[in-house]
């Protein structure tokens, strides 16, 4: 590994003395001491290849083992997107499931890629190219998989004749879906900037996810969104009104739904080691586009942050992992009380607010430049009313990209209905008695 004129001055003492020894032409590594470094994660950190490996692999692995989530035999459904860190994730588990008896992983994978290529304007035919390499990949890392499209999304809910398209193992031909297909192209042309359409695209993956993960009888989803990615979703997430789910967004951990948990074991790896551990491991990512892949960096307030973010990476490292431990401590407070749910990001409802409020700023400056009277501003769900307007159930930052759909009804049936389990409780909750209240009963009380 060459070393920069000047760095000398700047390292520690053994590495300087490593140096040395070697008459300055190789760096050993700085953790074994014995073979050359050929990684340099920061500055005075150079690995040898298998020291790079087992650090990778120990992040991984601790973040799984700290988090005491995932047990024996839990069966985990596993987001692969085709992008560098899901490539990462899927070998990571891979060679997990392949150690010897007290190292391994004990949980039950299975993988899912959701075909974005409709949103995102591509033709058949391209996406048909994507497909074979996406199967080629999930068959050389030798776990079932399941390939579906995001306008499924569009499918009923279970209880309906009407099944979601999901094929397992190559089984069977990913056949074009003309209908839904015209459906989520109308949703993403009727939803005006590129920063809304990206978000959009975003809980409608993770609705469908949740869904599949329901139908395959996984309880948790595994995700490979790494450090860098998760610094740039809470910017961005800040930027857009939506703080007060920043835990559940970023954390390692997601609980937004009862039933399905969703899990972030990449949490604190830099893009830089993805991208080493990928190459050290011959993973060729499956060229996947976003929405702004091609455009300008101003063209979505993601693609801004993200530019801001790669660009603070190379001078300052350590200040991305900085912004992505802060915003795990950014913990709302839930009270354990019963509280409804937006129907498009499934995050709590952040819009009981006072009067003085940035939402009811919002809310009258909308109204006052659309020539709208004003009406109610406040509340969690207009449930009394006939006329339940969309925007009663979402939460402040969608409430903002609902604004920007010329037709939010476009939206699929799951994502405009309240959960009505939860809207019940909320009715009743008066008269629900507490857990640690159950003794009340017994005494008389009431
Ligand atoms: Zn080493
Ligand atoms: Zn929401």
């Amino acid at each position: 590994m060459c070393s920069r004129q000047g760095e000398d001055e700047n390292l520690d003492e053994p590495i300087r003395k490593l140096k040395l020894q070697n008459d300055g032409s190789v760096r050993l590594c700085v953790k074994c001491q014995e073979n050359e470094a050929k990684f340099v994660i920061r500055q005075n950190d150079p690995f040898c290849r298998d020291c790079f490996l087992t650090h990778v692999t120990h992040k991984f692995r601790s973040n799984i083992g700290k988090s005491k989530l995932i047990r024996d035999r839990d069966c985990i459904l596993l987001a692969y997107s085709g992008g560098p860190s899901s490539s990462a994730l899927l070998h990571l588990v891979k060679d997990g499931l392949e150690l010897s008896k007290f190292k391994k992983l004990r949980f039950i994978p299975e993988i899912v890629y959701i075909d974005e290529g409709a949103a995102l304007g591509q033709s058949w035919a391209q996406r048909q190219e994507i497909l074979i390499q996406i199967k080629e990949f999930c068959e050389r890392m030798g776990m079932p998989y399941y390939i579906t499209s995001l306008e499924q999304v569009f499918c009923p809910p279970e209880n309906s004749k009407i099944k979601l398209k999901l094929y397992k193992n190559g089984q069977g031909e990913l056949l074009q879906d003309t209908e839904l297909e015209e459906k989520l192209v109308n949703l993403i042309r009727n939803t005006k900037s590129s920063t809304f359409k990206e978000q959009l695209i975003r809980h409608l993956r993770n609705d469908l996810l949740d869904r599949i993960a329901r139908l395959t009888g996984n309880k948790m989803i595994m995700v490979g969104t790494g450090e860098n990615r998760l610094a740039i979703l809470m910017l961005a997430d800040i930027a857009q009104g939506r703080g007060a789910h920043i835990s559940l967004n970023v954390g390692f951990s997601d609980d937004r739904n009862d039933d399905i948990l969703t899990v972030r074991p990449l949490k604190n790896l830099t893009s830089k080691e993805v991208a080493m551990y990928n190459n050290t491991n011959n993973i060729t990512p499956v060229v996947c586009y976003s929405l702004t892949t091609m455009g300008s960096c101003n063209a979505s307030i993601e693609r801004l942050t993200e530019k801001f973010v790669t660009e603070l990476h190379v001078e300052y490292p350590s200040t991305v992992c900085n912004i992505t431990r802060t915003s795990e401590k950014l913990d709302v407070q839930r009270n354990n009380e019963v509280r409804s749910k937006c129907t498009l990001c499934k995050g709590w409802l952040d819009t009981a607010v006072l009067e003085a409020s940035a939402l009811n700023a919002l809310h009258l400056s909308y109204n006052l430049s659309n020539g709208i009277q004003e009406q109610q501003v406040n509340g969690e769900g207009n449930c009394n009313s006939n006329d339940v307007d969309i925007s009663d159930h979402l939460c402040f930052g969608c409430r903002a990209m609902a604004r920007e759909m010329n037709e939010p009804d476009l939206l699929p049936i799951q994502m405009t209905q309240p959960n009505i389990s939860l809207l019940q409780k909320d009715y009743i909750k008066d008269f629900l008695l507490e857990p640690s209240n159950e003794n009340i009963l017994n005494t008389g009380d009431s």
